[in-house]
């Protein structure tokens, strides 16, 4: 994909602000392949300490605002004010701030979940269409490449027919009730702050999403889902939860959803089963794919190599053997991000109708499968029409 000389898009950011999990990969990914530039933020709930933040990255004090209205006010009268903006606050604000965004004309990359209810996620994705503007939803692991590779080998029937989709995010970090110290942790066991779910929303979307990348033709019929708290404190918001699913093509999945699967680091695994091999990709260790092809001995796909599929490669930056890692994964969705945004101002290289990146839909999904595992769950765990 040959790449044109065009400006940085002007892009702002609300929240991520000091100490924050999440925003230093934002701007480290965006920022990596010079299509996004800081210009302006919000970064912070107390407005002094967002204003001195954004100063120290090296803002004009006058682009680092004290809230988002006043950013999406201000930014509005420039004649160089922000063109996109990245939203990376606790999940109850979301939803407002993204509707905001949009309505001043901005593209916009927002945190999943998108928001609360599938109806709110609607609201959003028709008003980016009535404005042809772009909202990309940070399932960061989806940008790793060993996602390409396993998307092209289904495509390619190297699995054969898809049977069993085998997904869990199981992390141990929070076994104990360590929200108790950890402001970044409480607001994740607050419905107020968190939303119908904490470990469905918060890790459950993302194999999720990256079952929806490699097997887009595979559609949820139906679904049964229990959650529990095992930190009794954290009732009604569940810490881990299992997930049955089927397809409507007769494949099977179940979904590990877990914040105390004590020892574990990420956990995040997904094995796809076909008739005739199965692949799995596991977070820590993302340049690799296993590819298991029955009766034969297991081969090890390594990122970067000659002989993944062309679609595993192109966002190679250094070839095989160098390790990557998440911040590449996010630069990779991040870069894709940018292509769309050109591509919407008539500013894209040619080739990139195939571009695949988490986008609105991505996100109205997440929301759709945490809002159905929570119908199921609190109806005791029934089986629930997928709606
Ligand atoms: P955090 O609590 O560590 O940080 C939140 C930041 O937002 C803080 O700087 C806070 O001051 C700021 N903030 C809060 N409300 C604000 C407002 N109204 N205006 C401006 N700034 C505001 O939270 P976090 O762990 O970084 O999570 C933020 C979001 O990112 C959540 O939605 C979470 O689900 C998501 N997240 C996604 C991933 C991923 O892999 N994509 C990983 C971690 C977190």
């Amino acid at each position: 994909m040959s790449e044109k000389k065009r400006k940085p898009i002007r892009w702002g950011m609300v929240g991520g602000g000091r100490g924050s999990q999440i925003g230093y990969i934002h701007r480290s990914a965006a920022l990596r392949d010079d299509t996004f530039a800081l210009v302006a933020g919000a970064f912070d709930l107390d407005p002094e300490r967002g204003r001195s933040f954004g100063v120290d990255l090296g803002l004009d004090r006058g682009r680092s605002y004290p809230d988002y209205q006043t950013m999406l006010a201000e930014e509005g009268k420039r004649p160089d004010g922000i063109e996109a903006v990245s939203i990376a606050t606790p999940n109850n604000t979301h939803f407002s701030i993204c509707k905001a965004a949009l309505e001043y004309g901005l593209h916009v990359v927002c945190e999943k979940p998108l928001c609360f209810t599938v109806t709110e996620a609607k609201e959003l994705k028709a008003l980016a269409e009535a404005r042809g503007l772009i909202v990309g939803v940070t399932y960061g692991y989806a940008g790793h490449q060993m996602i390409e590779q396993a998307r092209a080998m289904v495509k390619n029937g190297d699995l054969g027919e898809i049977r069993i989709v085998n997904l869990q995010f199981a992390h141990g970090f929070h076994s104990a009730p360590v929200e108790e110290q950890n402001p970044s942790t409480r607001w994740r066991v607050d419905p107020k702050f968190a939303g119908p779910s904490y470990v469905l929303g918060d890790v459950g979307t993302h194999p999720i999403y990256i079952s929806e990348v490699i097997l887009p033709h595979l559609k949820i019929k139906r679904l049964m889902c229990v959650r529990q708290s095992f930190v009794k404190s954290r009732a009604p918001l569940e810490d881990n939860a299992i997930t049955l699913m089927e397809y409507d093509n007769g494949a099977v999945a179940n979904v590990w959803s877990s914040a105390v699967n004590a020892g574990s680091m990420h956990g995040q695994k997904v094995r796809i089963v076909g008739s005739k091999a199965s692949i799995e990709w596991w977070d820590e260790r993302p340049n690799q794919l296993s590819y298991e092809i029955q009766g034969e001995p297991v081969r090890i796909l390594e990122r970067g190599m000659d002989y993944l599929y062309p679609e595993a490669r192109l966002d190679d930056r250094i070839g095989g053997g160098h390790p990557e890692g998440l911040f590449e994964a996010w630069a990779n969705l991040y870069r894709r991000f940018a292509l769309a945004i050109n591509d919407n101002r008539g500013l894209a290289p040619e080739g990139i109708e195939n571009l695949c990146f988490p986008g609105i839909d991505a996100g109205l999904e997440g929301v759709r499968w945490v809002e159905n595992c929570v119908r199921s769950a609190d109806q005791g765990g029934i089986w629930v029409d997928y709606g």
